[in-house]
């Protein structure tokens, strides 16, 4: 028997040690436990396999601390984007706006009227709390929030086609990142695909010719994450809108025309000189029946789906059986609401909502964000070698997929490092820093980059050790 073993130290003794004992608190006993636990069993498997000859108390610490210190206490938290895409999904797309994160912790910190009409002290409806406001600024008869954009198609899809003809350009069959397809929705809403025209081509004769006694709905979806360029034609909203007038003067069952807006923008971006993207306002006044988009992508609230029109379809919609599974709760009808107060004043939604802040962002200000980031890097440590270089941000988030934001971006080197390798000790910080690789050299976009990550930067190139 290897004498090692027992040297072992004693779960009991280590959870008392001042050193360990001071992470409780962070974590609870139990995960201080495991984690000592598991470094004892490492140890075990060491001996056993002759891979250490010596085994002091302060080593068995010292690997139990640095356990405790990868270790997060919460699996879904903050990281730092430093990719430069805005509406980065897998990075959570929108932040929220202070006012809407104000408002979900002051409705969810106690009980609320939820479903309850304060004015007649009876029940009420969950969904009365914004669509007032969201009708007014895209200027709909109605609106109704669901889950997000995806159950917000299928919804209303579902509502009205089951069992019947969906007419869809066939350039505008899509496939949205996260498994979004456009058939596939059309499938699950238990109607039944018409394509017609071609990939770059569709004409107005095209949706006619398509047209017969089962055609439910003639369906426009926004292309989203990919363009078609060139020898092109797409059948435009009021096309559609008059194509479906006509035959709707003879016909009992209506054909409804919709349109999958896809990020959904409130304000005008042209006067900006930034991006170009038809607001929700436009496409609602083209006379489309239904129009659905996003909460969190362009708009820049939580993740909701928002469906606006005619209130007749949109009353239709609400009794389907599918609206109940696909209800919002209050976090979601909080932080809306509170985004949406925003959109009020433009210069204040400009302002304080995020997504519409960092879109804006003149070059400029990123430029010396991106100066004032390199020297403080070059203060702190000779260790990395920093530069300034001109980038691209992008909007992301299955929006506007050629726009390009021109911003800086800063450079990290090291002489031993590869530049995996630094993407690797910047992801696992304690904050995780996500950069992006650009000419095979990690980069911090700054455009991205909240108050407070430029510190979290810092510490993380000052780690002990890894960039020795
Ligand atoms: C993003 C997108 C969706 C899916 O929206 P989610 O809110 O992510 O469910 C659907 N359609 C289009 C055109 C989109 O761009």
């Amino acid at each position: 028997m290897n004498t090692l073993y027992k040297q072992i130290p004693q779960v009991s003794k280590l959870l008392n040690d001042k050193q360990i004992n001071h992470y409780i608190g962070e974590f609870f006993q139990i995960e201080v436990k495991n984690e000592i636990e598991k470094t004892l069993n490492e140890i075990r498997v060491q001996i056993r396999e002759k891979a250490i000859t010596e085994l002091s108390y302060e080593s068995v610490v010292h690997k139990i601390i640095h356990r405790l210190e990868q270790k997060n206490p919460y699996s879904l938290r903050k990281v730092v984007n430093g990719t430069g895409t805005i509406v980065h999904t897998n990075l959570g797309r929108s932040l929220l706006s202070k006012q809407a994160i104000d408002n979900v912790v002051k409705v969810c910190s106690g009980y609320n009227n939820l479903e309850y009409n304060v004015k007649q002290g009876n029940r009420g409806s969950r969904y009365d709390h914004v669509e007032g406001m969201i009708a007014n600024i895209v200027g709909s008869e109605a609106a109704l929030v669901v889950n997000n954009n995806a159950a917000a198609t299928m919804l209303s899809v579902a509502a009205f086609c089951e069992d019947k003809e969906v007419v869809v350009s066939r350039g505008e069959l899509v496939e949205i990142g996260g498994s979004f397809r456009i058939p596939d929705i059309i499938e699950v809403s238990r109607a039944s695909l018409k394509e017609v025209g071609t990939t770059n081509r569709t004409h107005v004769k095209d949706y006619e010719r398509a047209t017969s006694e089962q055609t439910a709905m003639y369906l426009k979806v926004h292309p989203s994450n990919y363009l078609i360029q060139g020898f092109t034609k797409n059948v435009s909203n009021d096309e559609i809108v008059e194509l479906a007038a006509n035959a709707n003067k003879c016909r009992e069952q209506k054909i409804i025309t919709m349109e999958d807006l896809g990020s959904g923008v409130f304000i005008d971006f042209s006067p900006y000189d930034s991006i170009k993207e038809n607001t929700v306002k436009e496409s609602v006044q083209s006379g489309i029946d239904i129009v659905t988009f996003s909460g969190d992508k362009l708009l820049g609230g939580p993740q909701a789906g928002i469906i606006v029109g005619k209130r007749e379809y949109i009353d239709q919609i609400k009794q389907h059986p599918l609206c109940r599974a696909l209800r919002v709760g209050k976090m979601t009808i909080a932080a809306l609401e509170g985004t949406l107060r925003d959109y009020y004043d433009e210069l204040v939604a400009v302002q304080s909502i995020p997504t519409l802040n960092m879109i804006l962002k003149n070059t400029e200000t990123l430029r010396e964000f991106a100066d004032n980031l390199s020297d403080k890097i070059k203060a702190l440590t000779n260790r990395v070698n920093c530069e300034v270089v001109r980038i691209d941000s992008t909007v992301g988030g299955g929006s506007l997929p050629l726009s390009k934001l021109p911003s800086y971006g800063v450079t990290i080197r090291h002489q031993h490092l590869s530049t995996q390798d630094i993407e690797k000790i910047m992801r696992q910080h304690t904050t995780p820093v996500i950069g992006r690789i650009n000419n095979e050299q990690y980069v911090i976009d700054v455009r991205t980059l909240c108050e407070g990550d430029e510190q979290i930067i810092l510490d993380a190139l000052m780690r002990q050790g890894d960039f020795k």
